[in-house]
């Protein structure tokens, strides 16, 4: 089978989208990284990506763009889907560039061992923190990360801390409660900003929930994004086959990460096409749209003694999401004034840590970095990589949403009766 031919089975329903661009531009216009010193060039823009892909199938790229150049731009697209939101005839661009990423030769073996077994290796670290994170910081740890998968010596590794997953489960449990909550609790949150997990857990248990953590996986939003669309589906099936479970016990799915927000609602449905994905997909619901029910409901209220003025960062996953409306809401009802910036940090999950994209990345979020800065008052923003790079790019105080309205918060007991 020719490579074209190859490309275009991989593709599967995705390849009528590259004929559906009408080559309009509007996705150029919010794609971030079409946006750089860098775009002059046509390639290297989203609309560009698309004409690409139709040349290279109408074969009509000469012999010096081959496969293998085709596969380098293609690296552009860090999977923010910000352009999903603008394309009149809804090319599905980063599904599309997933699948064509998919057959790239180059892809080290070692790289997708570890990108496969980043979960594990993930919870295998958090096991013995200090030791890992004595090492991830070492000159050594970080010539090995930038040997295996390219992270720049720039970036310090986030720090490890033991598991959430296992503090939820080795807690003591409220005999009564009013609802079963099942925490799907993706990477991050689970082994380095455990901090804001368990506010989470002590914030809904007050509400009076049972918090549970059922056997789960990453959410696999690397493994997309890397082109590893078999080693995603695998993830999809096993955390759906198990939040599944939990839902069918009667527990509603929360998330506090938009990534894992984003896998549950939209990924594995697509992914999966199936009746349990969908049903997990019906009865996942964000900490914020929580609370936001229970506010509606009269289950709590906000102390609004104080206005303060906040910046609320538009992250790309929480657009992408569609919580940006519940969160400005419950912000704006716990008190703050909102100052509103959308503009990408430039960090695309953990394309902006590699070596290869940090400068780029670093040029793509220098507008935000600068007016933070210039703005100078703490920032809400719901991506934990968004916060990562705001954290080491600026001198601002960045957090969750939810640590910003969680003091504010008055619950009403009398009203803890039924579940929302
Ligand atoms: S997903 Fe993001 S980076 Fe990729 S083409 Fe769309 S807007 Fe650009
Ligand atoms: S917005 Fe859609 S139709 Fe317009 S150029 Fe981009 S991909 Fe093509």
């Amino acid at each position: 089978m020719t490579v074209t031919k190859l490309f275009e089975r991989e593709l599967g329903e995705y390849f009528e989208d590259i004929w559906k661009c009408i080559r309009c531009g509007f996705c150029n216009s919010v794609c971030p990284t079409s946006n750089t010193s860098q775009s002059y060039l046509a390639s290297l823009t989203s609309r560009g990506r698309i004409i690409l892909l139709q040349a290279y199938f109408q074969d009509l790229l000469s012999k010096s763009l081959d496969h293998e150049k085709i596969q380098e731009l293609m690296e552009y697209c860090f999977g923010c889907r910000r352009c999903l939101e603008v394309c009149p005839p809804g090319v599905r661009i980063p599904n599309l560039i997933w699948r064509v990423k998919k057959l790239n030769r180059r892809q080290g073996f070692l790289k997708k061992i570890i990108f496969t077994n980043f979960g594990r290796m993930e919870k295998l670290f958090s096991n013995f923190p200090s030791l890992s994170n004595l090492f991830l910081h070492s000159y050594i740890g970080k010539t090995l990360l930038e040997a295996t998968i390219g992270v720049s010596k720039n970036i310090d590794f986030p720090s490890f801390n033991r598991s959430l997953e296992k503090w939820i489960n080795n807690k003591r449990k409220p005999a009564n409660y009013r609802g079963r909550l099942a925490y799907f609790i993706d990477v991050f949150t689970n082994y380095h900003e455990v901090a804001l997990g368990r506010e989470v857990v002590e914030l809904v248990e007050k509400l009076g929930y049972l918090v549970t953590a059922p056997p789960q996986k990453e959410a696999g939003t690397l493994l997309l994004e890397e082109g590893l669309i078999d080693e995603a589906y695998k993830v999809a099936k096993e955390n759906v086959e198990s939040l599944y479970e939990s839902v069918r016990n009667g527990a509603k799915i929360i998330t506090s990460s938009p990534a894992a927000y984003l896998a549950l609602k939209k990924d594995y449905p697509e992914l999966l096409g199936d009746t349990k994905s969908r049903i997990v997909s019906e009865n996942t619901l964000d900490i914020i749209e929580l609370l936001l029910k229970e506010y509606e409901n009269g289950v709590i209220d906000f102390d609004n003694v104080l206005e303060n003025q906040l910046v609320y960062h538009h992250s790309c996953f929480t657009k992408a999401s569609g919580l940006t409306k519940n969160i400005k809401h419950i912000l704006e009802s716990s008190g703050y004034r909102l100052k509103e910036i959308d503009k990408c940090c430039g960090i695309g999950g953990i394309w902006g840590l590699n070596k290869k994209h940090y400068n780029l990345s670093i040029e793509i979020g220098s507008n935000l970095f600068n007016e933070l800065n210039r703005i100078s008052l703490p920032v809400a923003s719901q991506s934990e990589t968004c916060r990562i790079q705001i954290k080491n790019n600026t001198l601002v105080e960045v957090k969750h949403p939810l640590l910003f309205v969680k003091n504010r918060l008055k619950i009403d007991k009398s009203r803890l009766s039924s579940f929302t």
